[in-house]
């Protein structure tokens, strides 16, 4: 494919569509988009930031750009770690959904709300705790609160709720996307004209999986009914630890298999390892070896229940049975898993979301990148092992992350990569170690949870070749140019 750079005619006419004051082509501003995709290692400039307001101007921008072949980047709180930037020259329109910010309708019966864009985490969670106390929304939960519940939900990420009730896709009911072909499209029950949000798999094969996980190159989704979850007010955090990441896989899994009445109290179950802490400090503030650690009461390993009830009746019991299946499991093993009691301020600001618990990993050495990647939760100890080898190998600290998705029927497991920007030959020792263990990973048959244009997506499609041929074929319907975020999943 090749694509045309952005002529002073197209700024006109981008110009008549939104207003004047909603696009620029000034350096400083096409530059400021770029350093927020802090993860975003191979992010360009786009030639030209473009802020609608509404889906008609969304259609028309995206006719424009079809027609002059301009490539198109949507972006809603570009948080998702440089992703939302363009990949390829010229890179053309970044159109930048903020202005789309409305909070369209709640339905406490049907439990769902419709959200626009650019409603951020932090307000839609702090919308909810003024006016709807007893229900949530499910926003991610250590990403900053300027990220979107929809672009969390577009990249299949994770939620604070995501250990009861799976990937964030599987909390959106419907869409409404705008296609570069002029179309809009409904998904859901929301296909049938004047139907409301409430059934995903609509009025017959479901086409909105094809929006999820699309990386923006499917389409602009201008809307999406998004399920909303009960918020009741008992909750806690236990917490187990371990010393190899081998009993921390088995004995959650032995408590998420309690699915009705136990598991499904438990919102959020996540853990990882010690260097977890250490990675919040400045390398040379922080001792590295493990027994400063010990002294304070770190295990090697360690599993996270965040358990929401109804009544502290209800709490006790979830907290009283996962001790019980904590102690089923060290009198079967013979393996250690002492209970850390938290001081009542560290259960509090587990408890506080959106949180911000991931921003200081940049303290360490400056830069660092979230690798994520899905295996079945029975695999997740081999990865954590795996991939901590490597990070030592390449000289980083083995930082790593891993949550239960949907009583553990899957892990998300998040290698952190803690790297420094400024010293030559760092950014290609992260791009190597990203390389090598993505080899790995496709022979075990893992999936890389976003996966990236230079490494992850064309190795995972050049196996999976029928399906992309098939994606590729789908996405020409309504995109004959490719315009949408070309490079993304090695399209075109
Ligand atoms: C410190 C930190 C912590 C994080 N913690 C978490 C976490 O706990 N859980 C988690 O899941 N994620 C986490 N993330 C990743 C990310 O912030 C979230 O997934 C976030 O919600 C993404 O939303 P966004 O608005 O920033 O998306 P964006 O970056 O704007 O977009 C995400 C993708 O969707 C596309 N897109 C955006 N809007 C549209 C649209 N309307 N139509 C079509 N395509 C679109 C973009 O092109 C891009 O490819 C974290 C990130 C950081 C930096």
């Amino acid at each position: 494919m090749s694509y045309n750079k952005i002529t002073k005619e197209i700024v006109n006419k981008l110009e008549n569509i939104v207003g004047k004051e909603y696009v620029s082509d000034k350096v400083p501003m096409r530059y400021a988009y770029v350093s927020k995709g802090i993860m975003g290692l191979e992010s360009l400039p786009a030639e030209a930031i473009v802020r609608p307001k509404n889906k008609e101007e969304i259609r028309e921008i995206l006719m424009l750009a079809n027609e002059n072949k301009i490539p198109v980047t949507p972006v809603a709180g570009g948080l998702s770690g440089g992703f939302a930037s363009p990949l390829i020259e010229p890179s053309g329109i970044l159109l930048d959904l903020s202005r789309m910010d409305q909070i369209l309708e709640i339905d406490t019966d049907a439990r769902y709300m419709v959200v626009e864009p650019g409603v951020r985490s932090g307000t839609v969670w702090a919308y909810f705790r003024k006016n709807y106390p007893d229900w949530a929304p499910p926003v991610p939960d250590g990403a900053p609160p300027a990220a979107t519940v929809m672009g969390d939900a577009l990249e299949r990420g994770f939620s604070m709720v995501t250990g009861r009730y799976g990937p964030q896709a599987d909390m959106i009911l419907g869409t409404e996307v705008v296609v570069p072909t002029g179309e809009i499209l409904y998904t859901g029950s929301w296909a049938l004209p004047g139907a409301k949000p409430f059934y995903k798999w609509g009025i017959g094969p479901d086409i909105g999986g094809l929006f999820l996980g699309a990386q923006g190159t499917m389409g602009v989704i201008t809307k999406a009914a998004v399920k909303i979850v009960p918020h009741p007010h008992y909750k806690t955090v236990v917490v187990y630890g371990m010393d190899n990441p081998y009993d921390m896989q088995d004995a959650t899994l032995e408590v998420s298999k309690y699915e009705m009445g136990i598991a499904d109290h438990c919102v959020m179950v996540q853990g990882g390892n010690y260097p977890i802490a250490m990675a919040r400090w400045p390398e040379d503030k922080v001792p590295t070896d493990f027994s400063f650690w010990k002294e304070m009461g770190f295990t090697e390993w360690w599993m996270n229940f965040e358990v929401w009830a109804h009544s502290q009746e209800e709490m006790d019991f979830v907290t009283g049975r996962i001790n019980e299946i904590m102690k089923d499991y060290e009198a079967k093993t013979g393996h250690s898993l002492p209970e850390q009691k938290l001081h009542p301020k560290q259960i509090a600001s587990r408890l506080k979301k959106p949180n911000k618990i991931a921003i200081p990993y940049s303290l360490w050495n400056a830069g660092f990148l979230f690798i994520t990647w899905y295996t079945p939760w029975k695999d997740c100890a081999e990865f954590a092992e795996i991939y901590n080898e490597k990070m030592v190998e390449y000289g980083f600290p083995p930082v790593m992350w891993i949550a239960s998705i949907d009583h553990c029927r899957q892990a998300i497991c998040m290698p952190i990569v803690c790297y420094d920007a400024t010293k030559p030959g760092d950014i290609d020792k992260v791009q190597q170690l990203n390389r090598e263990t993505t080899e790995i990973f496709m022979e075990k048959g893992w999936v890389e949870y976003r996966p990236d244009p230079y490494v992850h997506a064309p190795m995972m499609y050049s196996r999976a070749k029928t399906y992309h041929e098939i994606l590729k074929k789908i996405r020409a319907i309504w995109d004959p140019n490719y315009i949408m975020h070309p490079g993304r999943l090695a399209i075109p």
